[in-house]
Order: structure tokens, then C-alpha cells, then sequence
């Protein structure tokens, strides 16, 4: 399988899931394009130093997802866009009475918001190509859902939906848009959540892992970064050329209880 010749934005990709992928995606052979907000020596680093592992150009792009000019300049950016992988996201816990509206609005821009922009941009790019893949990393989160994730659940249930519409929209093109929907992985974004957790249910840090996370995975096992962009690498392949509008499950099971 090989993705030569191809480039891919990843969103969302100096660390955790983002950056599992864009190194899956370079193996394959795709130049990539890593994205965050921040724009440090260390995140272009980052960029050389994958390029020079899998020989393809790799380039860093700051770029805020949380704004729409942002997200489209970055599509505007990578000159071509073949593979869009719509990842960067935040997380945040409380109630819905206690939910802070910032809070509320930062995770709706983030993790949904910058998805319909992107891809509002990247589209014509894969038309003009002849070839085109929109993988959106939603969630076990985006099917099912859990208390004091309101913001999160609700982006993530729209980011399903926005996937279903994006391949209706291009069912006749050969462009695919598809949704893989993790359950834990163990990132930056879901090591914050372990102390919070731990002193809500006056747990230690291995039973909270245990107990609260891994029960609700039936294989009792996280997924990797690796297995995330693994699966991203064959949603680009041909043989997923009839994949379209459809969701991938990588949660141990999850959402099938
Ligand atoms: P992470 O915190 O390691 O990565 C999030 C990435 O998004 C980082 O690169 C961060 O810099 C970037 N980001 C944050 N705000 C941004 C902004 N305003 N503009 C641009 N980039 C921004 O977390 P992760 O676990 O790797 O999460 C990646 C995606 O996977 C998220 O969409 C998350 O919801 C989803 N996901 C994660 C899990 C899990 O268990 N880790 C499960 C299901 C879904």
C-alpha cells in the first residue's frame, strides 16, 4: 500500500493520535502537513525529523483551529490536500449546570467547527486532483455517550453526522469520508482527565485506568497511535475505495456492549 505522491494535513498532529497518524501516513509514503496552535522550533523539529525518517516532505503549519480563517488558511497552505484528517481536539468534564460556556464554545469550535471548515477548503483541492480522503477522528463518544461530556459528546455526534454528509456530497466523486471512532487511548488528552477522576472517586491512578476506563472496553486493552494510523492508511488505500460515509470503531469493543 502505498500513498506516494499524495499529501495529508493532519489537524491537530504534534502530539497523541494527530501525530500517530501523520507518522502512519509518512510511512505509507504521503508528505505530510502537521498542524497545532503553537508554533515553537521544537513542533518544526518535529515536522524535519519524520520527513527525514520516511523520506517525504514534512512541513509544520501553526494554525488555531479554534477560528475558521485559521482552518481554511491552513487547507490554502498545503498547496495540495489529497488526505484530510480532521483531528484536533479538546476535552473538558463537568456537568451541564456547571459547564462553562467558554469551555462549551472552545470544544464545538475545536472538535467539530474546524472540520467543516477544513474540509469546506480542502474539497475543491480533491476535485481538482480527481482523488480525495476526509477521515475524521470523531470518538466511542460520537455513538454512545457519558456524563459531564456534553460538549465533547454533542461535537463528536456532529462530526458523525458531518462525515455521513460530506460522502453523500461526493458519493460520485472518487472521494471517501469516513469517521474512525476511538474508545481510549492513553494521550496527553485523557492523561488530564486520570487526576480529576482520581479525586472525584477517591481512587489511585492505576484503579482509575482499571476501573473506569479499561472496564468500559470489553478487550480490556487501549488502542495505540500506531493502530489509530493504521487505520487511517487503509481508509486511504484502494481497497477502502467503497468505504464511504460509514464510522470505524477502534475501541476494544465498546460501543458493541
Ligand atoms: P492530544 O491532546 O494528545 O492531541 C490533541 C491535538 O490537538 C494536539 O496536537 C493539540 O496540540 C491539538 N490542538 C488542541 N487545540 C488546538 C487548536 N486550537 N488548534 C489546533 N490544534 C489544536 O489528544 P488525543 O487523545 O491525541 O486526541 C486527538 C483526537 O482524538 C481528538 O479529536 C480526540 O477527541 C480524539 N479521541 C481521543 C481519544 C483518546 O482516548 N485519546 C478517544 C477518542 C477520540
Amino acid at each position: 500500500m502505498t500513498l506516494q505522491g499524495k499529501t495529508a494535513v493532519i489537524t491537530g498532529s504534534n502530539s497523541g493520535i494527530g501525530l500517530g497518524v501523520a507518522r502512519e501516513l509518512a510511512r505509507a509514503g504521503a508528505d505530510i502537513v502537521l498542524n497545532s496552535f503553537t508554533d515553537r522550533d521544537e513542533d518544526h523539529a518535529l515536522a524535519a525529523a519524520i520527513g527525514s525518517e520516511f523520506g517525504v516532505t514534512a512541513r509544520y503549519v501553526a494554525a488555531d483551529m479554534s477560528k475558521a480563517g485559521d482552518c481554511r488558511a491552513l487547507i490554502e497552505s498545503a498547496g495540495t490536500c489529497d488526505i484530510l484528517v480532521n483531528n484536533a481536539g479538546i476535552q473538558h468534564v463537568a456537568p451541564i449546570d456547571e459547564f462553562p460556556a467558554d469551555k462549551w464554545d472552545a470544544i464545538i469550535a475545536i472538535n467539530m467547527n474546524s472540520a467543516f471548515h477544513t474540509t469546506a477548503a480542502a474539497l475543491p483541492k480533491m476535485r481538482a486532483a480527481g482523488w480525495g480522503r476526509v477521515v475524521n477522528i470523531a470518538s466511542a463518544h460520537g455513538l454512545t455517550a457519558s456524563p459531564y461530556k456534553s460538549a465533547y459528546v454533542a461535537a463528536k455526534h456532529g462530526v458523525v453526522g458531518l462525515t455521513k454528509v460530506t460522502a453523500l456530497e461526493t458519493a460520485e466523486e472518487p472521494i471517501t469520508a469516513n469517521a474512525i471512532c476511538p474508545g481510549y487511548v492513553l494521550t496527553p488528552l485523557v492523561e488530564a482527565q486520570i487526576p480529576d477522576t482520581m479525586e472525584k472517586y477517591c481512587m489511585g491512578r492505576e484503579e482509575v485506568i482499571k476501573k473506569v476506563m479499561l472496564d468500559r472496553q470489553p478487550s480490556r486493552e487501549f488502542a495505540t497511535v500506531e493502530q489509530l494510523g493504521g487505520t487511517t492508511v487503509f481508509l486511504c488505500s484502494d481497497a477502502a475505495a467503497q468505504i464511504t460515509g460509514t464510522t470505524i470503531s477502534v475501541d476494544g469493543g465498546w460501543t458493541a456492549l
